[in-house]
């Protein structure tokens, strides 16, 4: 299999074009060209000779977009493909604002969650750094950006995968795509969205970045969690919720929950009141998301009505709460949900 350049540091380009015949300075260019997810055969400053040469040993990108699917409200879902042949999925938001990414970290994943069908069928690995990194360059690409330009504000990492579970990679992803040689996406612009490793939530504190920590809470208790989170069994809520404020007091950046409404789980009164309890001493917004039926999951989203009135029990409480607003809901919008259609179909 070829490697990724994205993999390979400037120093080991520069030998390998000086062995080709070419010079140091070429080193840099394809670097910056790669860097934006160009592929070796548009690397227009070099030789022809040196593009071949180069192509027999490396891609640039090592994620390729194979499928495209818009929705009526304009979101857009990619599959992409990784050159051992995996598939992996992300979704592009347009916002006034901006346009926000959501990518995944994981093929597949091992957190269990009753509700998410990207666990379905288990962990198949980890994505590298450069694999998460791509696609990102990948959807940036096809909106028409040229080198150096940045068409993508956001990122979200909510698609497949537990991102804290493959810790290392991600943080040199943030550290890459927030770094002058990339698109240098602020990472106050990136939200890090995990089921609650309470260690690494720690870890991700003390490592200083700047992003956003999405929670995903999704009940007011271990009672509840336990029934739709595995992970809950081994990290109870509270030592969830102290990590929280470890993260608030270290970085000064307000944490987000999530809170998935499922019909007859967890969107009752006292389920606002234990929330309160919970958070209220917290700098924190709650975002609340009407679940995303998923067929082979036989749990129902609450109405939309009772997801407004649960926001309004959580506002009147003095909590910061408010309804996420549900896009791609006709293209498997929810996480997993294209990849497990791919694999049911191919
Ligand atoms: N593993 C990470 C990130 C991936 S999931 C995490 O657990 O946070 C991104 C978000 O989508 C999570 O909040 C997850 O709980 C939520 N989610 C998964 N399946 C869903 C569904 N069917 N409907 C609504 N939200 C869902």
């Amino acid at each position: 299999m070829k490697e990724s350049l994205l993999d390979v540091s400037l120093e080991e380009l520069e030998k390998f074009v000086a062995a080709s015949g070419g010079q140091k300075f070429h080193a840099a260019q394809i670097k910056k060209f790669s860097n934006f997810g160009f592929e070796v055969e548009e690397i227009s400053v070099i030789s022809k000779q040196l593009r071949e040469i180069l192509s027999k040993s490396f891609v640039s990108n090592p994620v390729k977009i194979i499928q495209e699917i818009e929705s009526k409200d304009g979101t857009k879902k990619f599959l992409f493909q990784l050159l051992d042949g995996n598939v992996i999925e992300g979704v592009l938001m347009s916002y006034h604002h901006g346009k926000t990414l959501c990518i995944s970290s994981q093929v597949g994943c091992r957190m269990g969650c009753k509700f998410c069908a990207s666990t379905l069928g288990g962990l198949v690995r980890n994505l590298s750094s450069s694999e998460i990194l791509g696609q990102v360059l990948s959807v940036n690409r096809a909106l028409g950006a040229k080198v150096s330009e940045r068409k993508i504000t956001n990122l979200v990492l909510m698609g497949s995968g537990e991102p804290l579970d493959n810790y290392e990679n991600v943080v040199r992803f943030i550290k890459e795509i927030s770094g002058p040689n990339s698109l240098n996406i602020s990472q106050r612009n990136i939200s890090l969205s995990t089921c609650g490793l309470v260690e690494k939530i720690y870890r991700l504190a003390d490592d200083g970045l700047q992003i956003t920590l999405t929670i995903s809470l999704h009940a007011p208790n271990d009672e509840i969690r336990r029934k739709i989170m595995p992970v809950a069994s081994s990290q109870p809520i509270e030592k969830l919720i102290e990590s929280a404020k470890y993260y608030f007091d270290k970085t000064g950046r307000r944490v987000v929950f999530e809170y998935a409404m499922i019909d007859g789980v967890n969107n009752s009164a006292a389920c606002a009141a234990e929330l309160k309890k919970l958070l209220g001493g917290l700098c924190c917004h709650i975002n609340l998301i009407p679940l995303n039926s998923v067929e082979e999951r036989n749990l129902k989203g609450a109405p939309k009505h009772q997801v407004y009135w649960f926001k309004d029990k959580l506002v009147s409480l003095g909590l910061s709460a408010t309804v996420r607003r549900t896009m791609g809901e006709d293209i498997e919008g929810a996480c997993g949900q294209l990849r497990a259609k791919f694999l049911k179909n191919s």
